[in-house]
């Protein structure tokens, strides 16, 4: 038998209703001869309730404990889901992590998927059974704990579970319709995308789109999984939402696929660090050892020995940045003469697999914030992609413009 996976996000299965819902699209696959697993994330808003109680307990929790309770919201919606199905003759038995079992790490809060076993689940397939429901995001180290996969997680029990079965396809379903060429929120002439490469979701992903988890995508990618991204709010055809898949796939593509932004980013600028070798080691480790996320590097000019190093990071890590360099020059590994930041940026993205074979896409990005008479503070590339810094006040107008300029609103 064909193996389907599906997984259902937390609004998906929000109450007894929406899973009953979400029962029926799985019946349907079923009726059409799919062995069905069926990934389930908590009901909505049922991990940070979870995650609350925990901070509410203990400040300095154990990692071990803050695991074994936060995985319980999936525990509820699998055997939730699995009695609904069978309350629909379709013969189906739910699995919680450790059962399967799911190996991952020991990194507690945010361990990784190692192995899947697949032989009790398959077994019980070749007995009868159609559907089996997974409690996603959990998994057991090899210490025998309970771990969790970090937020969003069940995306990547979803993709992990259609690698190891060897499944059709993956579909995502979740409380949109699919992706988009921006955030239709912020550009009401945001358009749906039919196919995205892997490449260029997993750009978006990690610059906040938030769909799906990064690693899921990064795991797709590599196990070429298609990954279906689908509402489950709306009637759907087997061609609805976003396909992400193989570039080869993909006829067609604009040069660019899509306009990304994040809205809470701070500049950083440590002024007169001494140019020498290991500075920007010392000055990274600090930052890194302080808890902050470093985004995008520059390193200015050096004059006389002295430079200055520029970074963004999230404006709520500013504080942690001070803290980091104050300790660092104290124990003598750098010295500055200040730390400047800059709280009100934004940053601005656009992603396309084109760009590897046309020029002129950065030529024109600039050009278009600079006819809006928006500055860019900083510039980094990839080959898949331009990042920009401008005043958060701009953020809104430079996505419009963008996506007008590059035409996003139009299927190529
Ligand atoms: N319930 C977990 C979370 O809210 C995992 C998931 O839904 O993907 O992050
Ligand atoms: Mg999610």
């Amino acid at each position: 038998m064909p193996v389907l996976v599906m997984k259902f996000g937390g609004t998906s299965v929000a109450t007894p209703d929406r899973i009953r819902r979400a029962a029926k699209r799985v019946g349907v696959e079923v009726s059409k001869g799919y062995d069905v697993i069926v990934i389930v994330s908590a009901m909505a808003g049922k991990t940070n309730e979870l995650i609350g109680w925990v901070s509410e307990t203990s400040a300095m929790y154990d990692a071990r404990e803050y695991d074994a309770i936060v995985s319980s919201g999936e525990n509820v919606t699998a055997g939730l889901m699995a009695l609904t199905l069978q309350e629909m003759d379709v013969p189906a038995r739910s699995w919680q992590g450790w059962q399967v079992p799911v190996k991952t790490t020991s990194t507690h809060s945010a361990a990784r998927i190692e192995e899947i076993l697949t032989d009790s689940i398959g077994a019980k397939f070749a007995d009868g059974m159609k559907v089996a429901v997974i409690a996603g995001f959990q998994g057991i180290s090899a210490e025998g704990r309970i771990t969790t996969l970090g937020r969003g997680g069940s995306d990547t029990t979803a993709v992990a579970f259609a690698a190891a079965f060897g499944a059709e396809r993956c579909d995502i379903y979740t409380d949109v319709d699919g992706v988009y060429t921006t955030d239709p929120r912020v550009e009401s002439k945001a358009r749906k995308l039919d196919k995205i490469s892997y490449e260029e979701m997993l750009e978006l992903a990690s610059l906040g789109a938030k769909v799906l988890q990064t690693r899921s995508v990064e795991l797709a990618m590599r196990y070429k999984v298609k990954l279906r991204v689908v509402s489950s709010f709306e009637e759907q055809s087997d061609d609805a939402g976003t396909l992400v898949c193989d570039e080869e796939e993909i006829m067609e593509s604009n040069v660019v696929a899509g306009v990304a932004f994040s809205r809470d980013e701070a500049k950083m600028t440590l002024v007169s660090v001494a140019d020498r070798p290991g500075i920007a080691a010392n000055i990274f480790t600090a930052l890194s050892e302080g808890g902050v996320n470093v985004d995008m590097i520059v390193q200015n000019i050096a004059e006389e020995g002295r430079t200055d190093m520029t970074w963004s990071c999230p404006v709520d890590q500013v504080k942690h940045a001070h803290v980091a360099m104050k300790r660092a020059a104290g124990d003598g590994v750098i010295n500055y003469k200040e730390l400047i930041a800059d709280e009100g940026v934004a940053k601005i993205s656009v992603v396309g697999i084109g760009m590897r074979s046309h020029t002129g896409v950065a030529a024109k990005m600039f050009r278009v914030l600079s006819d809006e008479g928006i500055n860019i503070k900083v510039i980094t590339t990839s080959e898949i992609k331009i990042s920009v810094l401008i005043d958060r006040k701009y953020m809104e107008l430079a996505v419009q413009a963008l996506h007008d300029a590059f035409e996003l609103d139009k299927a190529s």
